[in-house]
């Protein structure tokens, strides 16, 4: 254990939440032992799959929430209809579960099977959807807004409605800035709508402010596939190759992306996010899914870019067990000539 290393209990243990929402959030910020060794940086993951609904999304779901009844379109009893990868769904139908209202789920079918799974046990109103470009019509973020259109329901819009990012600016990025004692030279993590990654850059940019230091270095990871990579390094949003991680990767600049800052961008090939996926559980006893395979992978470039003696800091998105059928399936790995666990791989 480092100095400044954190080893206190989970923050929620100390304090008596009056319901499901207050769970959200104070997540443990965890060393990464193997990262942080191959680097001589200390390299930590905020343990987002701790949440309640098991993802970083629960911050932005509340958030949206909550934003809306102070607007006060969400009324008692109202539905709130999203478009999905998953976790953002899983979140909103939990807060709405605990809150008293309907939730419509959109959602593209090819979404890993645990995720579909789990929102009809917690009995989200799912539609499943073909998997389709932004510029198509059919694509479920479009599908999802017209439904709101058509049955005034409360469009949750979690890409370009920022009280998402908001809401990773007033809680994410201060408990980063506390748990790291104020000590931060870098922050990556990749974008689905971008409300972590700006919420985050926009949160910790308060705090340098705040306290007169050095704002700490923020780079975007990318998946294959999409175009925010050539966004960052080119201004070129064009999108080549493909990845099977879920929930990231934009081919736009969505509304919770303008204006963030971003100092620089790593683009990750999925085999690297995997074998990374597989040290962290089997090595190391973290169990998380394709996008903190990403974003581990980005801290560690980033952290040989800055050379040792840097502390760096990336997000853990959710867990590994939401992914099984696909990330810990040799057949799936194999057919697509994936590295495979070494211990699944008999
Ligand atoms: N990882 C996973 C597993 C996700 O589901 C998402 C959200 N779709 C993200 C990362 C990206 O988070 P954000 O939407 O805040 O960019």
């Amino acid at each position: 254990m480092t100095e400044n290393a954190v080893s206190t209990p989970h923050p929620g243990w100390t304090t008596l939440s009056a319901d499901m929402p207050g769970a959200v959030g104070g997540t443990p910020l965890v060393r990464l032992r193997k990262a942080s060794e191959a680097t001589g940086c200390d390299i930590y993951g905020k343990a987002e799959f701790m949440n309640p609904g098991g993802s970083v999304k629960d911050r932005a779901a509340l958030a949206i929430i909550e934003d809306a009844e102070r607007r006060g379109v969400l009324k008692p009893g109202g539905t709130i209809v999203e478009g999905t990868a998953g976790n953002t769904g899983i979140g909103l139908t939990l807060v709405a579960n605990a809150r008293g209202y309907k939730c419509v789920i959109v959602m593209p079918e090819t979404q890993s099977q645990e995720k579909i799974g789990f929102l009809r046990m917690i009995g989200a109103d799912l539609r499943l959807v073909p998997a389709k470009p932004y510029r198509d019509p059919g694509n479920y973020v479009h599908v999802s807004r017209r439904l709101s259109e058509e049955n005034g329901w409360v469009w949750a819009n979690q890409f370009d409605n920022v009280a998402n990012r908001e809401g990773h600016r007033a809680t994410t990025a201060p408990e980063i800035w506390q748990q790291m004692g104020g000590k931060v030279d870098a922050f990556t993590c990749a974008c689905g709508t971008g409300g972590t990654l700006a919420g985050v850059a926009l949160g910790l940019h308060d705090a340098v402010k705040r306290d007169g230091v050095t704002a700490p270095r923020i780079v975007l990871a990318d998946p294959e596939g999409s175009g925010l990579y050539g966004w960052v390094k080119s201004n070129d949003l064009s999108v080549s190759g493909s990845s099977i991680t879920e929930g990231i990767g934009q081919s736009r600049v969505t509304g919770n992306l303008e204006g963030s800052p971003i100092d620089d961008a790593e683009r990750i090939p999925d085999p690297e996010a995997l074998e990374i996926i597989y040290s962290l559980l089997g090595e190391e006893g973290l169990s998380v899914g394709g996008s903190s395979g990403i974003n581990v992978a980005s801290a560690i470039r980033t952290a040989r870019k800055l050379g040792p003696g840097h502390r760096i800091v990336t997000i853990l998105c959710d867990g590994g067990a939401r992914y099984e059928s696909k990330l810990f399936n040799p057949e799936f790995l194999r057919a697509k000539n994936l590295p495979i666990a070494p211990w699944l791989n008999k």
